[in-house]
């Protein structure tokens, strides 16, 4: 109560006096229609507090205390956030140079913007996959809403995307363009057919010839060589009958596939721009620069404009730590890929599972020039994690405990090659040393892939196990959260290459 009278008189005064209080978020500032809208930390938690103009308070859903209104971060006043200032909405990317950081805790936003903010690159701020939701019980407009706050937090009006990341069926993609998602990443792996590459000729023509469209698909490429050639790297290729008939068996159905969920947004979104990303990296056989250039060549034919591909590269792309594999070789491939994006339309390459994979950065700003979209995600979360091993070390240590607990379960649906007898035993160490067990490889994935567990296993009253906790040290400890984020993001851009602002 007194410190929202404080907070009143404050606002009578004007806008330096609001920002001289240590509990509003000076950079949240804004005015409209003579009212200031801006978030405070109250000892009930973040509100969005807005007045004394009654008819810009009424728009939101809150508490009067006097001429104030002070409003929690629900949905539907995120909904207001939007419609009142929209640049706190995603947009589409366009043909910008991207960064996708996602947030599995969703508070991570303000520490992202401010790694943004030196660079020139457009933020993916909200960025999902349906797993990734599934795992920490939150649904598509949870994703965005956190975004919105985020960025209203710290009055970031330069724009953000909004990824729906890894969406599958027809259905998950027009649900979240509903939703206010506006990059589609479309994962077609599950039509790609692995057998096809193994046809004989003779079956990989009968399998051409099974095709509606096959007469177009050989007028396009049959006998014809496909040669780019840039700055010393050279890619060619030419496609018999029987080249194209495996071609079409392994990535026919895949590509009808993104033509339909393509049509479906199309139709759903009208005028609307949205990024249309098609990624097949969630295989297991390398994506070669042919079955590339087939599968983006009849992409175009369709007429499906898409802004990004995601290729299966080789090497390990493991979860949380630095590329494992052949660094030449994948220096090689790469350089054919970013070409044939280059040459073909002038599609980004996105790289997925982008989170410290510091080795070959140098390698992905380089030979696309530095156009490309990258992707992270789950690290963000072992910041939120370092957090509480540096603030809250027997947090920490439990949460540790219960992640090993978990690890046989939960590594199951991940390729990670985890060494638990590496890691140390927490009790062992002193308060000062938990923090780098984030820095090494094996505690470090131990940490990341148990993350749904550790966020959403109840105890036996069925209150949150250490979700609730640990967000309240996240919250008290939010300028230190923020920094750690704002390093690990930023480490990640400079050895990409990125642009820094003047
Ligand atoms: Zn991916």
């Amino acid at each position: 109560m007194e410190l929202l009278q404080r907070i009143e008189q404050a606002v009578v005064s004007g806008r330096s006096a609001l920002e001289s209080l240590g509990s509003v978020y000076a950079s949240s500032i804004q005015s409209v229609e003579g009212a200031f809208v801006f978030m405070a930390k109250l000892p009930e938690g973040k509100r969005i507090v807005v007045g004394p103009v009654q008819t810009v308070a009424n728009k939101f859903d809150g508490q009067w205390v006097g001429t104030l209104k002070a409003c929690p971060l629900w949905s539907y006043n995120a909904a207001q956030l939007r419609s009142l200032f929209p640049w706190t909405a995603p947009c589409a990317i366009g043909n910008r140079v991207s960064f996708g950081t996602g947030d599995r805790v969703g508070l991570a936003t303000p520490g992202h913007v401010r790694a943004f903010r030196e660079f020139v690159v457009f933020p993916v701020l909200a960025q999902q996959s349906m797993r990734e939701l599934g795992r920490t019980k939150r649904v598509p407009q949870d994703v965005i809403d956190d975004a919105t706050f985020g960025v209203f937090q710290e009055g970031w009006k330069e724009g953000y995307a909004a990824d729906a990341d890894h969406i599958k069926t027809v259905d998950e993609a027009v649900m979240c363009f509903k939703t206010g998602f506006t990059m589609f990443t479309i994962d077609a792996a599950d039509h790609i057919n692995r057998k096809g590459v193994y046809l004989s000729d003779g079956d990989a023509v009968t399998e051409l010839n099974g095709r509606k469209d096959s007469a177009k698909i050989r007028e396009q490429y049959t006998g014809k060589s496909v040669r780019f050639e840039e700055d010393g790297v050279v890619v060619e290729f030419t496609f018999s009958e029987a080249d194209l008939g495996r071609a079409v068996a392994t990535y026919g159905k895949a590509v009808d596939h993104m033509v339909s969920v393509w049509e479906a947004l199309k139709k759903v979104a009208g005028n609307t721009e949205f990024d249309f990303e098609i990624s097949v990296d969630e295989t297991e056989t390398d994506t070669l620069p042919k079955d590339h250039y087939f599968v983006a060549s009849e992409l175009l034919r369709r007429g499906v404009k898409f802004r990004s591909l995601a290729p299966k590269f080789v090497g390990q792309f493991q979860k949380g730590i630095d590329y494992i594999g052949d660094v030449a070789e994948f220096e090689r491939q790469f350089s054919a890929h970013a070409l044939i994006a280059r040459k073909c339309g002038g599609y980004k390459i996105s790289v997925h599972s982008g989170s410290d994979k510091f080795t070959i950065f140098p390698i992905v700003g380089k030979y696309t020039k530095g156009y490309f979209h990258g992707k992270t995600a789950g690290t963000s979360w072992l910041e939120a994690v370092r957090v509480a091993a540096a603030k809250a070390p027997n947090l920490y240590r439990r949460m540790h405990k219960f992640a090993l607990e978990r690890f046989e379960e939960d590594r199951k649906s991940y390729h990670v090659t985890t060494n638990i007898a590496n890691i140390p035993d927490v009790d062992t160490l002193s308060d000062n040393d938990l923090a780098a067990l984030l820095d090494a490889v094996d505690s470090r994935q131990l940490m990341h892939i148990t993350y749904g567990s550790i966020l959403s296993t109840l105890d036996e009253k069925g209150a949150l196990l250490f979700k609730t906790e640990l967000f309240k040290v996240l919250e008290k400890e939010e300028e230190v959260h923020y920094s750690f984020l704002k390093k690990h993001m930023v480490r990640h851009m400079e050895l990409l290459g990125l642009r820094r602002r003047n």
